[in-house]
């Protein structure tokens, strides 16, 4: 008896994925260049696997552990989020990481920003890192988590790319002193 109710086990885990397949094709266009953005997430998340890797941290089973999900838009407590990490019981954060794709946010950020959301979160996540408001004389931000990221402003782009060094080593690491840059 137990051989029939792996066979119908089997059968409908088919069926379930068949219709989850289906229902992703109809979301996310095919045809349309625009990369799906959870496809794109999971990208930035190997990203941070290996950025905490080069600067020495082991995170790659907890980062794996990380339940993430994607939603138009993310409204809590009756304000609008572009990425969101839910706390648990206990007041810590929590290991589900949560983005908004609508316009404002996902939909309007070039991909380094994508990049400085994505990683802002995972700080909250992985790093158990709160927000940081602080600036440096230069009026830039100290760190990827300044509050509100994703919201319209960018800490680094194809611009100012040299930056990108700095906030993803003061990610891993809140004393890493001011770069040259932000004296000026
Ligand atoms: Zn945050």
């Amino acid at each position: 008896m137990k051989g029939i109710n792996y066979r119908v086990t089997a059968l409908y885990l088919l069926l379930l994925a068949g219709l989850l397949n289906f229902s992703h094709c109809d979301v996310f266009d095919k045809e349309s260049k625009v990369q799906d953005p959870l496809e794109e997430i999971m990208e930035h998340v190997e990203q941070f696997k290996k950025e905490a890797t080069q600067r020495g941290f082991k995170l790659d089973a907890k980062v794996d552990a990380l339940e993430i999900s994607v939603q138009k838009r993310l409204v809590v407590d009756d304000e609008e989020y572009c990425g969101y990490v839910p706390l648990t019981p206990a007041g810590l954060y929590s290991n589900h990481v949560m983005f908004a794709t609508n316009s404002g946010c996902w939909g309007d950020l070039s991909r380094w920003s994508h990049e400085v959301l994505v990683f802002h979160e995972l700080g909250h996540a992985i790093l158990d890192r709160a927000h940081n408001e602080d600036m440096f004389p230069n009026g830039a931000w100290v760190s990827i988590m300044k509050r509100r990221t994703g919201f319209g402003y960018t800490l680094y782009g194809d611009s100012n790319l040299e930056r990108r060094e700095y906030y993803i080593d003061e990610l891993f690491d809140e004393n890493t002193p001011a770069p040259e840059w932000a004296q000026q």
